[in-house]
């Protein structure tokens, strides 16, 4: 049978584990179409009437992406150890359940993607798919070009390699400077960690771009979803 193995079917539409739904097949406690599986090598596809314990799986949802301009003081995680706001109690009305796309530092304001699929969020996040993140960093200190050079070609600190990466100046001011960094690895906390390298300490944080999403002019603590086809067809 053409399809997805019926116990992925299950996992996905968020019952349990593929392993818990390979046992639920094994009891016979599975029906495809009114009949009992109790085989796990079996295909389903979305017009397959899949049951478990006689109910019939939920929905699946298609999938949504939202761009959300995270203000700064809020961490990513769903819920924090030092009980710490999160960007979940302050997200606009309207949205269904969602999740962030990475993570961004409390501090660190800007581009967030948020998405209804978890499977879409897990690949995304993936330094594999090298996408570029830009920040704008305004820091305290002065840097030379020399030293953005260097920066460029990539640097060791404590033992870690990080880059290459973009790194441009977009304003030195007497004591501080707006920067413009451009990674396509997120290491933890990398931008301010090639910073603190230059000798600046960070005072603001901007991601303005994640691959091909773009903050813009997207008003703080603001989502919109992302409708462009060719955007979504991108992932
Ligand atoms: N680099 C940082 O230092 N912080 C972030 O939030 C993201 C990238």
């Amino acid at each position: 049978r053409p399809g997805e193995r019926l116990a992925k079917a299950i996992a996905r539409a968020g019952l349990g584990s593929r392993r818990d739904a390979e046992i639920w097949i094994g009891e016979g406690r599975v029906k495809v179409n009114g009949a009992a599986v109790t085989t796990a090598a079996f295909n389903v596809t979305r017009d397959d009437r899949v049951e478990v314990d006689g109910r019939p799986l939920p929905e699946r949802e298609r999938t949504r992406l939202w761009l959300y301009h995270k203000p700064r003081g809020y961490v990513t995680t769903n819920r924090d150890p030092e009980g710490r706001e999160t960007v979940f109690s302050i997200l606009p009305p309207g949205l269904p359940r969602v999740m962030t796309i990475g993570r961004l530092d409390i501090n660190t304001e800007g581009l967030l993607l948020l998405t209804n699929d978890g499977g879409l969020a897990r690949v995304l996040e993936l330094p594999e798919t090298g996408w570029l993140r830009r920040y704008r960093v305004r820091a305290f200190g002065r840097v030379t070009q020399a030293q953005l050079d260097a920066l460029k070609d990539g640097v060791e600190i404590d033992g870690f390699a990080y880059g290459p990466v973009e790194a441009e100046v977009e304003r030195q001011q007497s004591d501080n400077v707006w920067l413009m960094i451009g990674l396509r690895e997120g290491k933890n906390r990398e931008v301010k960690r090639l910073a603190e390298h230059l000798g600046l300490a960070v005072n603001r944080l901007i991601r303005i771009s994640f691959g091909p999403f773009q903050l813009g002019s997207l008003p703080e603590g603001e989502a919109e979803e992302v409708r462009t086809r060719t955007l979504m067809d991108q992932l």
